[in-house]
């Protein structure tokens, strides 16, 4: 294995365990390691064990909840639900939040212990603060709410957060900007920001 390559994997297992921030260009030498390569192996083994620290190695039992089903004027290449390919013109249903909490209660009798609400690109942040906040009084217990929905501001990060949601979901993802459509050409998400502040 190239010595320089696993010596800057342990680097970055460091400065991750430290819960710093790892460079643009470190993630970018990461992407560019080869799949079949031994070195792709140490930086797989290395991630594992840092999850592993992360988690106490445990796992969450959790489900998600896609709430609306309406085009979405992002029009993802990959997506269905693009306005641009037509396959939902007309459509327009959102689930009641009623449904959502006996959903989530019945999942909850069953073991779950996370759940996630996820919404098109352009959902408003009001409406889901207003659906957090509805589950929260409604569905006692220790469960871990997330939020799978579009570009955030810092400001409503704290919103979210303050009406009752833990996390929100974020990843950086290959071909932003082009096969995912809703950022412009080119420019990556800081998902920083969100871990930061939910
Ligand atoms: S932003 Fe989400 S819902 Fe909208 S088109 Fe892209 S993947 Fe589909």
């Amino acid at each position: 294995m190239d010595q320089d390559f696993k010596e800057f994997v342990d680097r970055c297992f460091e400065v991750s365990a430290r819960k710093e921030d790892i460079s643009r260009d470190d993630i970018i030498r990461m992407l560019g390691v080869s799949p079949d390569s031994e070195e792709c192996e140490y930086l797989g083994s290395r991630a594992r064990e840092l999850a592993a620290i992360k988690s106490k190695d445990k796992a969450t039992l959790g489900t998600p909840f896609g709430v609306d089903y309406v085009p979405c004027d992002a029009s993802c290449r990959f997506c269905s639900f693009g306005t641009r390919w037509g396959l939902m013109e007309g459509q327009s249903y959102h689930i009641p939040v009623e449904d959502i909490i006996s959903m989530m209660k019945e999942r909850i009798a069953a073991g779950y212990t996370g759940f996630t609400i996820r919404t098109t690109e352009f959902y408003p942040v009001d409406k889901l603060c207003e659906m957090a906040r509805r589950i929260r009084e409604e569905v006692p217990g220790d469960y871990r709410l997330g939020v799978n929905t579009g570009e955030l501001t810092l400001e409503g990060c704290i919103r979210l957060k303050e009406a009752g949601y833990n996390s929100a979901y974020h990843t950086l993802h290959l071909r932003e900007g082009i096969a995912l459509r809703s950022l412009p050409r080119g420019v990556c998400r800081p998902c920083v920001r969100y871990r930061n502040h939910l």
